[in-house]
């Protein structure tokens, strides 16, 4: 999938996420679709972890009254929004999925102001003196953005149960659920370069422990960058 945030954008977030950090370690969660990012998301939550989702702040940034909003509405008119005005996040995604130009100008839309969120929150939890804060990004190595975070940890499971999981618990159809999987970038290419890779494979109950000992050598990594006074 295409990763098109204006450049303008990154170096604004360059900005906001300095170099020397605070005690505060911030994590690239990430996983192609399928794979149980949220599921690991809401086990670190309950561990302590900070979570910043980007489907929410994708959802925040196209509410009615918002730019997006309006930018959306003007480029693809009516097709795209529900009887009461909100967006029709289903329709517009059917709208550009097929279309990499389409796709194109959506995130130029979404992008920037998702980017601008984020920022504004993980600065926020800096404030706050959160310890672990971590990023839910599916698109994290497509939009080559690795860099701004002091690790990445990438779910990942195989395709067929990625698969199985789309459509038994999402009710997605078998092909549209097979198109979405076919277009993101490949899991290999992404294990190569996280520091931590947690393989969901197996049971819930199988996740929530591996989850555990991650949780545990996040925290032991905060708890170094405080000792070394970064
Ligand atoms: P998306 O990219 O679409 O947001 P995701 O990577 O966030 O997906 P989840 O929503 O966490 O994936 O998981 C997909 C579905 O699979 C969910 O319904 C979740 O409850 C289920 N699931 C995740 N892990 C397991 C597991 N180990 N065993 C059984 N079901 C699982």
């Amino acid at each position: 999938m295409l990763s098109l945030a204006p450049s303008g954008a990154t170096a604004y977030l360059g900005a906001q996420f300095p170099l020397t950090r605070d005690a505060m370690l911030l994590v690239g969660l990430t996983g192609n679709i399928g794979s149980g990012k949220s599921t690991v998301a809401q086990l670190l939550s309950e561990r302590g972890a900070t979570i910043i989702d980007a489907d929410v702040l994708s959802r925040r940034a196209v509410e009615t009254g918002t730019d997006a909003h309006r930018a959306i509405a003007g480029r693809w008119g009516t097709s795209v929004l529900s009887a009461d005005g909100t967006l029709d996040r289903a329709a517009l995604r059917r709208l550009v999925f097929s279309d990499p130009a389409e796709l194109e100008q959506l995130n130029a839309i979404v992008h920037p102001e998702v980017e601008r969120m984020r920022a504004e929150l993980v600065e926020r939890a800096r404030q706050r003196g959160d310890r672990v804060v971590v990023c839910d990004i599916p698109l994290l190595f497509e939009k080559r953005i690795t860099d701004r975070f002091d690790r990445i940890v990438l779910v990942d499971a195989p395709r067929p149960m990625r698969l199985e999981r789309l459509v038994r618990e999402r009710g997605l159809k078998e092909t549209e659920a097979m198109d979405m999987i076919v277009a993101q970038m490949p899991a290999e290419l992404k294990r190569a370069r996280a520091d931590v890779v947690i393989d969901n494979d197996a049971t819930l109950t199988a996740l929530d422990q591996r989850v555990g000992e991650v949780w545990d050598a996040l925290q032991a990594a905060a708890d170094t960058m405080e000792g070394a006074g970064v």
